[in-house]
C-alpha cells in the first residue's frame, strides 16, 4: 500500500504499522476502536499521511478500508460503517456506499444519539448465520426491501444489505468463509 501513502516523522513507519499501533484490535466481529486523534464533528478517527509528498489528514476508517482491500476508495463513493460506530476501523464493518445512502442513514438514526453497545455477540454481524444470509438473499430476490428483511431477521437494514451484497460477508453459505477475517 506504499503507493497510496507515505510516511512521516524522524522515524518514518509504514502506514499499516501506524494504523495498527493506533487501533484497539478486537475479535473479527468486534469494533476495532481508533485510539488516535478524532474529529470533533462525527467522531471519526483521523491520521496524517503523506500523499505525493504532501502531508494531509485522512479519515482512519477510510485508510483502513483501503489497506484491507488494497485499493483507493473509488471516486464519488464513501466508506460506511455497518456498525454505526464512527471511530471503528474494523474493515469487516466498513462497506462502500454513496453519500446519499450515508445521509439517509444519519437522518433515519438521528444525529447525536449515543452509539449502541455492539461488543461481542451484541454486534449485528454476529447475528447473521449463513442460513440467514441465504434466506435474506432469497427474500431480496423476491422483492423485499432491506428494511423488511432486517425486521424479519432482527438485524439492521445496513447489516442485511451488506450481507446480501456480499460486502460484509463473502458470497458463501459456509460459516468458515463467512467468518474469514479481513485485516488491514
Ligand atoms: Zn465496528
Amino acid at each position: 500500500m506504499g503507493q497510496f501513502y507515505g510516511t512521516r516523522g524522524p522515524n518514518p513507519k509504514p502506514i499499516r504499522e501506524r494504523m495498527l499501533a493506533l487501533t484497539k484490535i478486537g475479535t473479527d466481529n468486534e469494533c476495532w476502536l481508533w485510539r488516535g486523534h478524532r474529529i470533533k464533528r462525527g467522531g471519526y478517527g483521523q491520521i496524517s499521511v503523506k500523499v505525493n509528498g504532501r502531508r494531509t489528514v485522512r479519515r482512519a476508517h477510510k485508510v483502513a478500508w483501503e489497506l484491507a482491500h488494497n485499493t483507493p476508495v473509488p471516486a464519488g463513493l464513501v466508506i460506511r460503517h455497518t456498525c454505526d460506530v464512527t471511530n471503528c476501523v474494523n474493515p469487516r464493518h466498513l462497506i462502500l456506499g454513496t453519500q446519499v445512502e450515508n445521509l439517509a442513514d444519519m437522518r433515519a438514526k438521528g444525529r447525536g444519539s449515543p452509539p449502541p453497545d455492539l461488543s461481542g455477540t451484541k454486534h449485528p454481524l454476529s447475528k447473521l448465520t449463513p442460513q440467514k444470509i441465504k434466506q435474506a438473499r432469497a427474500w431480496k430476490a423476491e422483492g423485499l426491501t432491506y428494511t423488511d428483511i432486517g425486521k424479519r431477521l432482527g438485524v439492521s437494514r445496513q447489516c442485511v444489505s451488506g450481507a446480501v451484497r456480499g460486502l460484509t460477508y463473502k458470497r458463501s453459505t459456509e460459516a468458515t468463509k463467512c467468518l474469514k477475517p479481513i485485516r488491514f
